[in-house]
């Protein structure tokens, strides 16, 4: 798929953020070409006009220089994108950030791709950072489905390890959890090696958009009975807690979105 690459200068990088223990997000890119059919930062197509998600990336190309300021309290990188997506391959937006960034930010960064590999050099420079990778169960048609376009979890599950073994502090994101969808057990078997704890998100139905609901009703419809119904979501939701605590894993946040937010500390269980 041809992707549309818009360059422009932006006016600051650090955008003071909600994100659960998180002070600022950056995000040297808006839109991915993982283009993820779930994506919740779709909505951003409310507000760029470029086409349908995944189709366009808009890269800050002074992002480097803005991210020279020092800032203090945990920086999040990113949230409304992919800091590894290919076209970081050929602009290195992400890497010069790291190049320049005063090394004493918290920063954490979040991706789908493996091309994070290319940094380690730079990583290692930070005095506190750490490095997550998103894992599901997505294979064969369910990921031609889903999410086509990234990298599948066998890479990221190897990325996670090779982090580690390059002694930088990981975490593992599960996310989406979907239920019939999502094996919790599996992914924990295979990663637990290799993180110091887990993000586990449930999957928000209202978030993934019109599409995505439409093709989870299609082909996965008791997954999409369990999600609209409250009273089934909410037993789900317990088994999967009751599924994470008794692993003995760390899952310092458990976020739901539905009946409402919620940011649960497992390990305080
Ligand atoms: S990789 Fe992340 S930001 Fe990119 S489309 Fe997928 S869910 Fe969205």
């Amino acid at each position: 798929m041809a992707v549309e690459i818009i360059k422009v200068d932006a006016k600051s990088i650090f955008t003071k953020t909600k994100t659960p223990n998180a002070k600022y997000v950056v995000n040297q890119y808006i839109g991915c070409e993982h283009g993820c059919v779930y994506c919740y930062a779709k909505f951003m197509c409310r507000w760029r006009d470029y086409g349908k998600w995944g189709s366009w990336v808009e890269a800050k190309m002074n992002a480097p220089e803005l991210a020279r300021k020092y800032v203090t309290g945990k920086v999040v990188m990113s949230s409304i994108s992919d800091p590894y997506q290919p076209v970081e391959k050929e602009l290195q937006l992400t890497r010069r950030i790291l190049q320049d960034m005063d090394k004493r930010t918290e920063l954490s960064i979040l991706t789908k791709s493996n091309l994070r590999l290319r940094d380690v050099d730079l990583l290692k420079e930070f005095n506190k950072i750490e490095v997550g990778l998103t894992i599901n169960n997505f294979e064969g048609k369910m990921k031609e489905l889903f999410e086509p376009h990234s990298p599948n979890n066998e890479e990221r599950i190897n990325s996670l390890k090779n982090l580690k073994k390059d002694g930088i502090k990981t975490f593992a994101f599960i996310s989406p959890v979907i239920p019939e969808l999502i094996d919790i057990n599996i992914l924990i078997s295979k990663s637990r090696d290799f993180v110091n704890y887990y993000i586990v998100e449930m999957m928000n139905i209202n978030a993934a958009g019109k599409e995505f609901r439409k093709l989870l009703k299609k082909n996965y419809p008791k997954s999409y009975e369990i999600l609209i119904d409250k009273d089934m979501f909410e037993e789900f939701m317990d088994v999967t807690k009751n599924v994470l605590i008794e692993s003995g894993v760390s899952v310092p946040q458990f976020v739901t979105h539905y009946p409402k937010f919620e940011v649960v500390d497992l390990c305080a269980k």
